[in-house]
């Protein structure tokens, strides 16, 4: 991250910031504790370097994946991490959570990938998949075949699944609300609107009684691209929107991600939210 704030250190790492059509997918993570890692998608492009990540962590033992949809630059690498897990991590097992309305696409496109329960040196259950219901008010979670589950299983960095319009040849797209070390978390994942996320906000942080001085610090990561697109928000279309929103909420720091052209992306936001009046708007970078 730089400009404007060089101290700002956001709490997701990136192995890539951009979008499907380029060499660097927008995958990223975070520890909550040092037995636990949590990815948000996983490229194939991606997953050696998550190999590499998880060698270098003996202590882990937890290992969560979020996933927003089933674009290949989002899950073609998660197969193959969850074999290494088994590998690396003897005992341990990756745990899948996804919004319910990607659960049965999920579970088919990742069985389709070799994901079963297998015999012998793997043995038992490769992976195991929640799915947040938030359909409901009473929200649930759900194992793979769709049954609601009476057990405690939030993991308790996880708020909520926040279902989004993406693209309509998939069953949905969802971004995630996190909580990690305090701070509010919300990761976009790929999406054409920006009023679920603005909704969300409102719901959780209240509109009239609220108090800036109390609220959570915020990091908002936002798909965003410099050029227009049917499937993604692009920065020209929604920087008066951001404009509201960081106004809003001054505790928000907004990290644009899944880009197409970063000059081009630098640009636009210099002329229509200049670093000079403050604002705190970021680009994602690898780390
Ligand atoms: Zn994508
Ligand atoms: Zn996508």
């Amino acid at each position: 991250m730089s400009e404007p704030c060089k101290t700002f250190e956001p709490k997701l790492k990136f192995f890539g910031t951009m979008n499907g059509a380029s060499g660097s997918h927008t995958n990223a993570f975070f520890c909550p504790d040092d037995e636990t890692i949590v990815f948000l998608d996983m490229s194939l492009l991606n997953v050696y370097a998550a190999d590499d990540l998880i060698r270098m962590m003996p202590n882990l033992r937890h290992y969560y994946m979020c996933i927003t949809h089933n674009h290949y630059d989002h899950v073609s690498g998660i197969d193959k991490l969850a074999f290494d897990v088994r590998l690396y991590s003897p005992g341990s097992s990756l745990t899948i959570i996804v919004d319910e309305r990607i659960r049965e696409e999920t579970v088919m496109h990742l069985e389709t990938g070799g994901l079963r329960s297998l015999p012998g040196h793997y043995g038992g259950e490769v992976y195991e998949l929640l799915s947040f219901d938030s359909y409901r008010s009473a929200y649930t979670f759900r194992d793979k075949s769709g049954k609601p589950l009476s057990r405690m299983v939030s993991p308790e960095w996880f708020v909520k699944t926040i279902p989004t319009s993406h693209s309509l040849r998939l069953s949905g797209a969802s971004g995630f609300a996190l909580n990690v070390d305090g701070s509010l978390i919300i990761y976009s994942g790929d999406t054409s609107q920006l009023s679920p996320y603005v909704e969300f906000l409102r719901d959780k942080i209240g509109d009239e009684q609220r108090n800036a001085r109390n609220d959570p610090p915020i990091e908002f990561y936002l798909d965003v691209m410099a050029r227009k697109g049917e499937l993604h928000l692009s920065f020209s279309e929604v920087a008066e929107d951001l404009k509201c929103l960081l106004t809003s909420y001054p505790s928000m720091k907004l990290i644009l991600m899944h880009y197409d052209e970063v000059g081009k992306l630098k640009q636009l936001i210099e002329k229509l939210m200049p670093a000079s009046q403050g604002w705190p708007v970021y680009i994602a970078k690898p780390f």
